[in-house]
Formats: C-alpha cells, sequence, structure tokens
C-alpha cells in the first residue's frame, strides 16, 4: 500500500532521519551501498564547480577561489562568495604553506577502508592565502603534531583510481 505525500514526509523526519546526515560520507555512489565499496575510500565526484579543484591537485596545483568583487578567498569552492554573494571569481594556486590550527588524532576509523591508516591524524589548516582547509597530516608520528606546526600540501594517491587528494604534511624548515 502506498502511503499518501503527507505520511510520507512524516516517516521521513522520524527518529532515523537523522542517519542522513551520514550518508555523503558512507555512500558516495547513491543507493545500493555493498560491501565492497565500503572497503574502498570515498572519491570525490567533482562536478562544474569543483573540477578546476580537482584538476589542479592531479598537476600538483593547490587552486582555490578568490572573489573578483571583495577580494576574499573562499574554500571549498562554491557558486557565490561566501562573503558577498558575488558570483564572479578567479581561480588562484596557492603556495601550499599552512598552520594547523586545530586537529584530532584519529584511532578508530569511521569506515574499514580507514582502519590500516589508524592512527592518523584530522587537521584544520589555515592556509597562507587565508582560508582553513580539512585534510590529514600525512608522513609524520600523529604523537608529533602541534597547533600552529607549519604545514605543506601535498598529495596522496589512492588505490583505485588515478585522482590525487590534496592533503598536507609537516613543512621542513
Ligand atoms: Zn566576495
Amino acid at each position: 500500500m502506498r502511503a499518501a505525500p503527507g505520511q510520507r514526509r512524516r516517516g521521513g523526519a522520524g527518529p532515523h532521519a537523522g542517519r542522513h546526515l551520514f550518508r555523503p560520507l558512507l555512500d558516495h555512489h547513491g543507493e545500493g551501498l555493498t560491501m565492497a565499496e565500503v572497503q574502498t575510500k570515498p572519491m570525490p565526484v567533482p562536478d562544474n564547480i569543483s573540477r578546476p579543484y580537482w584538476e589542479g591537485a592531479n598537476q600538483g596545483e593547490f587552486r582555490f577561489q578568490r572573489c573578483s568583487a571583495c577580494g576574499k578567498a573562499q574554500f571549498y569552492s562554491r557558486y557565490a562568495c561566501v562573503h558577498c554573494h558575488s558570483t564572479k571569481h578567479e581561480w588562484q594556486v596557492a603556495v601550499g604553506l599552512g598552520r594547523v590550527a586545530s586537529f584530532s588524532v584519529i584511532h578508530r576509523a569511521p569506515l574499514s577502508s580507514f582502519a590500516a591508516d589508524t592512527p592518523y591524524v584530522l587537521a584544520l589548516v589555515d592556509l597562507d592565502e587565508g582560508f582553513r582547509f580539512m585534510c590529514n597530516v600525512l608522513n609524520c608520528d600523529p604523537a608529533t603534531v602541534k597547533i600552529g606546526m607549519r604545514v605543506r600540501v601535498c598529495y596522496e594517491t589512492r588505490s583505485g583510481t588515478e585522482q590525487k587528494v590534496p592533503q598536507v604534511e609537516p613543512a621542513k624548515s
């Protein structure tokens, strides 16, 4: 029996509605998640707004948007400026240096595909160009990561894909 549209809406806001918050992380292909897919790390699906960023990553460039109206940087890429709502922006290439603003050491992986990486560092990094970037801090002992530490962008290659994923590692001073 089919539910009337009104009933279906109420059902959708029921006690399990909150689980949909996690769907983009767990299931980027849409419906029909299988155990085989859980074994693979989530990968980006570039769209018209994010494609310059992901193409840049494959060329070793960390690209970001700078608003043509107010001059402020924004990250991640969006259709309109988060500061002034202008839709005019240009893509620039970051030098790739920044500082750790905050971080957590992850001991219990959210997906089985990350289990082999534990413990690993999830960080918020302030790039010198003036925007914040969430990423992993690679190529170091997690116990050595500190707030304020200088880091630089590096590019992770994940198995089964040609797409490189921007991350950071300690900057050698
Ligand atoms: Zn703006």
